[in-house]
């Protein structure tokens, strides 16, 4: 379905040549992941060997995906880029808007009211500009690319952090912000700090009750939160080709939870089958023909502490079954120890919720495991204690499971089946209803991969444990947290003493995958008359206007919006929660501007002083009122400004709401170069005290602004409210195309104007 195997073809065609080329000039073996950096450069050709962790570097990417939440912002910018297609084939994905409640029917019926207007609007960009378009219920965005677009070998960016599930077919596939895959879908390079390498070598095979989560569960608790910051995770060994193709895109997914840039498998006979079950048998014959560039040399997995900054290795025969959590995902408890850790931090025991599912979780391998254990509740006469959930990732295995027979098992054991949508995953979950606080402490056990506070129900006293479908499936039905169905028995109806048989399923539907309508709606050939209708009275989506291009001369009179002490992160700057709605329409989503930065002047948040009325406000309102008066601002902040997400809200908002410039100590580098693509201001203070100069009642000159160039510093001359000025330097990283960005008011239009 609509994959593209001319431009994988290209791709593979190339691939020999560059290979090579990388070869000789890093003078050394490659790994897998080099060789689809450096087989992906803007340039072509390799012709420097590049420094991980410190040189930048433009890249192509093959593919771009975008999810409902993300793409609306994403494509209301594509918009203005004046271009009639996107440039790089992409797909968008309705799967975080659609609340889990009572079932999939209804729940999707509901989701398809309160958000018609959000799927109406991406339907028709999609339409328009030869994006292909996943409707609410086609299923989970990573589920579905790795179902019908992951190539071994290809590079794919997108505006999720998970779409590193893709590397369960062999990908480079990272997580992007919508204003990254906009540039891509402009036609334009896509940049990134070449990554650091991380080996896991995969010893021995896995058995019984341990599955490929088991792996990244592990391997999280080694690496914790942090520990792939930074670095592309690549896996090999028996352990790894023994494993199902689902089963690494299960590994790759939970990357994330280790910060990782994105995780890889080289090519092997799981992917070939996997790539043929899903009606991709040219990919894969395609594939078979460079196979030796889609996976490392030979010499690299053979000594791997050379080759690879960090190595890990796991023998899979040894593995335990693990549980991760509550509240983090890299705190990792074997299965056998759970029992003691859960009294030790007084964890509650009972388990209210077993939830199967999701994108990193729902292959027909998982499914047909965890069928395999609900089935022995009748057989073994026994009754499931906790409620039950399954998210499939894709009408595609919903149908097959369903044709198959498992949703019927399931059904036998009370089991709700949640549409093919993110749902209990990301916090749309309506668990309570009118049943309680939501407030409770209880524990919860779900095969999702996060699991910090409120993440799946909204109640921050809900301990949620991540585990394997079948671990989530045995403890289900045990209802106790610290059952361990390798050793534990349970009581069943007659009194007796049963055990649980280890999980069975299949790698792959015998009978093929099936579906009646997998909910993917392809664009027009010629989108040209397509009418884009965004209702001026919606409250979540509006129009972008394009902002004014620099008059060329210096800013003057800028008053201080806010100097933030502190951490300020992008949620600071720009909320997610309840904002998540407004998304889509600036002007709503800009009233939630800078509100959880902390004021430096009274260690407030929300709270600064209006110069022009010498009263106190809200920041949005204080600025909206410094726009209405003409007046320009800055902001000022502290060290590493903006770090956090890639959202490009946190600087959108501020530029459309009048703020000119921001100056920090230093900043979060995405965030410092979004600033940059909106067209605003980003300054560090070449004299980190000068932070300390800065009051409450300043204004400020830009000395030198009309000769604004690339590594030279600027001067801001500061007048303090009793008459004092005092200059300081301000530094900048504007390069000469960033600087025409500011010149034009904004990247986009830039591209725009070049295209006209
Ligand atoms: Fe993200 Fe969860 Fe949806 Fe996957 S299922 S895309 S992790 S919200």
């Amino acid at each position: 379905m609509a994959f593209d195997i001319d431009m994988i073809k290209e791709v593979y065609g190339r691939v020999a040549e560059r290979v090579d080329k990388a070869r000789e000039i890093t003078g050394k073996p490659l790994t897998l992941a080099e060789k689809i950096l450096y087989s992906h450069l803007w340039d072509g050709n390799p012709s420097t060997a590049f420094e991980r962790g410190k040189d930048y570097v433009d890249f192509a990417p093959d593919r771009i995906a975008c999810q409902d939440a993300t793409a609306q912002m994403a494509l209301l910018q594509f918009m203005h880029a004046g271009k009639p297609k996107v440039a790089v084939p992409t797909t968008v994905h309705c799967d975080h808007l659609i609340q889990a409640k009572v079932g999939a029917e209804a729940d999707l019926k509901r989701a398809n009211q309160t958000s018609n207007e959000v799927f109406d609007f991406l339907e028709s960009v999609s339409n328009k500009y030869g994006i292909g378009f996943w409707k609410p219920g086609a299923g989970i965005i990573h589920q579905v690319v790795l179902e019908n677009y992951a190539f071994p070998g290809g590079m794919m960016i997108g505006t999720d952090s998970h779409t590193v599930n893709a590397g369960g077919l062999g990908m480079v596939a990272i997580g992007v912000g919508g204003a990254d895959a906009v540039d891509v879908m402009a036609g334009m390079p896509w940049e990134l700090k070449f990554p650091k390498l991380i080996g896991v070598k995969l010893t021995g095979k896995l058995s019984g009750w341990t599955a490929p989560k088991d792996v990244i569960l592990k391997v999280a608790g080694i690496l914790t939160v942090k520990g792939g910051t930074g670095a592309i995770i690549e896996y090999f060994g028996e352990g790894a080709t023994s494993m199902s193709c689902t089963g690494k895109g299960t590994i790759c997914n939970m990357g994330a939870e280790v910060g990782a840039t994105t995780s890889t498998f080289g090519y092997d006979e799981s992917m070939d089958r996997y790539l043929r079950s899903t009606g991709r048998a040219d990919v894969a014959d395609a594939a078979n023909q460079v196979k030796e560039h889609l996976t490392a040399d030979s010499e690299v997995y053979a000594n791997p502490e050379q080759y690879f900054d960090q190595v890990i290795e796991i023998n899979l025969s040894e593995l335990e079954p693990h549980l991760n959590g509550p509240f983090t995902p890299d705190l990792a408890t074997p299965v056998s120890k759970m029992s003691e850790a859960a009294s030790k931090n007084d964890w509650p025991l009972k388990v209210e919720y077993g939830l199967i599912g999701s994108c990193t979780n729902s292959s027909y391998e998982d499914i047909s495991r965890a069928a395999s254990l609900a089935k022995q509740v009748a057989d073994k006469k026994l009754k499931t204690k906790s409620n039950f959930t399954i998210t499939p990732g894709s009408e595609q295995v919903r149908y097959t499971i369903e044709r198959d027979g498992f949703i019927k098992t399931f059904d036998k054991i009370g089991a709700t089946v949640f549409a093919n949508a993110c749902g209990p995953c990301i916090g749309m979950w309506d668990r309570y209803g009118d049943k309680g606080d939501g407030q409770e402490r209880n524990t919860i056990v779900h095969s999702f991969n996060r699991n910090f506070a409120k993440r799946a129900d909204g109640n921050p006293n809900t301990l949620a444990f991540v585990g394997s479908p079948e671990l989530v499936t045995a403890i289900a039905i045990a209802g106790r947290l610290d059952f361990n169905p390798i050793t534990d028995k349970l009581i069943n109806e007659d009194g007796e003493e049963v055990m649980l048989d280890e999980p069975r399923g299949y790698e792959l539907p015998p009978e093929g995958f099936a579906v009646e309508d997998a909910g993917y709606v392809a664009p027009a050939d010629d989108g040209s008359g397509v009418q884009v209708v965004v209702a001026s009275t919606s409250e979540r989506l509006q129009l972008l206007a394009p902002f004014k291009p620099w008059d060329g001369k210096n800013i003057m009179g800028a008053k201080l919006l806010i100097k933030a002490f502190g951490k300020c992160t992008t949620d600071h700057i720009s909320m997610a929660g309840p904002w998540l709605r407004f998304r889509g329409h600036l002007d709503n989503i800009a009233n939630n501007t800078l509100i959880g930065a902390v004021n430096a002047f009274n260690q407030k948040t929300n709270f600064v002083k209006n110069q022009i009325t010498g009263e106190y406000g809200g920041v949005p309102d204080v600025q909206r009122a410094y726009k209405a008066a003409g007046i320009p601002t800055i902001v000022v902040g502290d060290h590493n400004y903006g770090e956090g997400s890639s959202r490009e809200h946190a600087a959108m908002q501020p530029r459309h709401l009048g703020v000119r410039a921001v100056l920090v100590k230093s900043f979060a580098r995405i965030h410092e170069t979004n600033l940059k693509k909106q067209g605003m201001l980003a300054l560090t203070f070449d004299n980190e005290a000068d932070y300390d100069k800065i009051r409450e009642d300043d204004t400020f000159n830009f000395v030198d602004l009309e000769s604004f160039a690339p590594g030279k510093s600027l001067t801001i001359e500061i007048v303090h409210a009793d008459g004092s000025k005092e200059n300081i330097l301000v530094n900048h990283s504007y390069n000469q195309g960033q600087i025409e960005w500011f010149k034009a008011g904004s990247a986009l239009n830039l591209i725009a104007a070049q295209n006209a």
